[in-house]
């Protein structure tokens, strides 16, 4: 380490971290088909490939146990993994579930926790096959790994979108985080008054899509029965327009999508203006919805045409035409990236 330069890690960013480990890595083995860079690393040889992938969640971080329920962590834990394995549109088989648990939490706890990841396992069709349990002085850890099998040429990579092809999105987008923002203002209100308490039916729908997400394998096995093979995709975790970016840059095009074409529930939307935020900006940086952002052939686009939970919401355009909103009065505003900055 060079002790004369301190560079901050907020000052480069996750992703801008990401590139750097990336770079200090050289590649070994031919079965190393894809590293750094995807949603999830594929290995292997030959027909059938394995995917790999691996997402830690930090009390504090990325969750708060003051209205997260611990069975719906573990759900959550294990959803997240697998969205990533739905995002190179293959199907998972095995994970493993490591913890760091503090001495505040009692073995029911622990039960409690572990009976979310099993939930979990059996909605995935999924087997728990390993992991490691430590100590913590800092609170609960949960990081879990997935593997999932994909055939060679159905892999899906960020890389593959081509100029004209149609951007999808399902279901609707930034639900997640008007939830955690009614999560948050409940838990202030708690801690300034106990006894007042919280409101959250009318809130349901956005707060269970921010504690008990579910990874889109019901499309991945969708576009599969139909034969369609999706030209490049990820999953909607950081918010649409940072999953936009990385398609983009991985890519080498540009994109347009239309801000009339954007899915928001009335939920989302109706909380977005008590909260006093443009729900335009909830769906573009919105993270934490898991859903799929994808793009397909034209040629394609008659088998989906029809379907209720899959939406077109713009195209994909050359490089140097860039990223662009085409707002409802038709006027193209460059996209901007905003994601979530953990650090
Ligand atoms: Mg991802």
């Amino acid at each position: 380490m060079n002790k004369d330069k301190r560079t901050e890690i907020s000052e480069i960013g996750e992703f801008g971290l990401i590139d750097r480990i990336h770079q200090g890595v050289k590649i070994k083995h031919a079965s190393t088909v894809k590293g750094i860079g995807d949603d999830a690393a594929v290995i292997g040889e030959g027909k059938r490939l394995m995917v790999v992938t691996t997402d830690m969640l930090l009390e504090g971080v990325h969750f708060d146990l003051a209205y997260t329920p611990l069975k719906h962590l573990g759900f959550k834990a294990v959803a997240v993994n697998i969205s990533d394995i739905a995002a190179m549109n293959a199907v998972p088989r095995q994970i493993t579930v490591s913890v760091a648990l503090s001495n505040r939490f009692p073995v029911e706890a622990v039960d409690e926790l572990y009976e979310g990841i099993n939930l979990a396992a059996d909605h995935y069709q999924v087997d728990l096959v390993g992991g490691d349990t430590t100590a913590s002085r800092s609170g609960l850890i949960i990081s879990v790994t997935a593997v999932g099998e994909v055939e060679k040429e159905k892999i899906s990579f960020r890389s593959g979108a081509k100029i004209n092809d149609i951007i999808c999105a399902t279901g609707d987008l930034g639900a997640a985080l008007m939830g955690l923002q009614v999560l948050e203002r409940e838990k202030q209100v708690f801690l300034s008054n106990p006894e007042m308490q919280p409101d959250l039916e009318k809130y349901t729908y956005i707060t269970g899509r921010q504690l008990r997400p579910d990874a889109r394998m019901d499309i991945v096995h969708e576009l599969r029965d139909l034969e369609i093979v999706p030209t490049s995709m990820m999953d909607i975790s950081d918010g649409l327009a940072s999953e936009l970016f990385h398609i983009s840059k991985a890519s080498g095009v540009g994109v347009m999508i239309y801000e009339d074409k954007l899915p928001i529930d009335k939920q989302t939307y109706d909380t977005a203006v008590e909260f006093d935020l443009d729900p335009i900006t909830c769906v573009l940086n919105g993270g934490e919805d898991y859903e799929l952002l994808f793009t397909i052939r034209q040629e394609d686009f008659k088998k989906l045409e029809k379907h209720p939970d899959i939406h077109f919401i713009g195209h994909v355009t050359k490089a140097e035409e860039g990223l662009f909103l085409v707002t409802k009065s038709g006027t193209a505003v460059p996209l901007q990236a905003q994601g979530w900055k953990h650090f």
